[in-house]
């Protein structure tokens, strides 16, 4: 018998895991159990079991916080990475909304300027333009020539907020060379934009002096049909530099023109003579007829009709 029962503890001792975790059959748990009962070798073994097995397997309770404790961990991983996230965007958006504030600037408003005088420069053509804004802090001016209108500059003064200890900036000067026949403005891009120089103003002696001169040239110039007007855009032909005039003429009986402004307003209608004036802006000064309706160039500017229209 004592054969049988080493033996019947072994194979009780094989079932005992099974037992432990309850997943023997009911009469395998019953026989297992009256061993146990009998056997206290076998008893001892089983207790031995059961502490491991309550020491390293957690019960289902502690399973279903395990779980929990885990969907948290993972929940919480992810809102950690979420957290990084939206904080490394708001950093960003700190830095952008810094370098703006304090470092690039932005354009202006051009009522925010005091006042910009501009002195034109004879010798180099160009133009210095030194201002005030009393309310802003100016961190750079630039200058960029207009998109639309091959005449003009525009002139754009970048405000900073001043950095905390540093002195503001309220002055500005800047020189922007070859503004021969330009206009500048103030501007600041999309919502508004001041003239502050314009060269056939500040030249309308020299301008004059021009027109009379090319009165004097064409003998069927009338002084009360045909009108000037001074192109301000300067041309290079033959290494010299060129100042351009329109001729147009008025029609329509008892018609009459005047200037408003720098525009010519009539009561008749204004016509082109299909004729283009060029006049040398160093001296000699040298007349260039031209007719651009067929491209060439006037020899003798009395063979010019200015009764001509651009239309008959
Ligand atoms: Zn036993």
């Amino acid at each position: 018998m004592k054969e049988t029962t080493v033996h019947n503890c072994e194979i009780i001792r094989d079932l005992l895991p099974g037992y432990a975790e309850q997943l023997l059959s009911r009469s395998g748990m019953q026989a297992v159990r009256d061993h146990l009962d009998r056997c206290p070798d076998c008893q001892k073994i089983h207790e031995q079991m059961q502490k491991e097995v309550l020491e390293t397997t957690p019960s289902l309770e502690d399973r279903r916080a395990l779980d929990g404790f885990r969907k948290i961990r993972r929940r919480t991983r992810h809102l950690k990475l979420l957290a990084a996230g939206t904080l490394i965007l708001m950093l960003s958006g700190v830095l952008c909304g810094f370098l703006m504030l304090f470092v690039i600037g932005k354009p202006a408003g051009t009522s925010w300027i005091d006042f910009a005088s501009c002195s034109y420069d004879e010798e180099t053509d160009s133009l210095t333009i030194q201002g005030h804004a009393g309310n802003l802090n100016i961190q750079k001016v630039l200058w960029e020539e207009d998109d639309s209108e091959n005449t003009l500059i525009n002139v754009l003064v970048y405000e900073t907020e001043a950095l905390p200890f540093t002195a503001e900036t309220h002055d500005f000067t800047i020189t922007i060379p070859d503004i021969k026949g330009r206009d500048v403005c103030l501007a600041c891009p999309n919502y508004d934009r001041t003239r502050i120089y314009s060269w056939r103003d500040d030249h309308y002696e020299l301008i004059e002096q021009m027109e009379e001169a090319i009165r004097r040239e064409i003998d069927t110039f009338d002084p009360e049909r045909n009108i000037l007007y001074c192109y301000p855009y300067i041309y290079d032909k033959d290494g010299r530099k060129w100042l351009t005039f329109h001729a147009d003429r008025v029609t329509g009986e008892n018609a009459s023109w005047w200037y408003w402004g720098d525009r010519i307003v009539t009561d008749g209608d204004l016509e082109p003579t299909g004729y283009e004036i060029w006049v040398s802006l160093s001296e000699p000064r040298q007349i260039l007829f031209y007719d651009y309706r067929n491209g060439e160039w006037v020899g003798d500017p009395d063979d010019m009709d200015m009764t001509r229209t651009n239309e008959s």
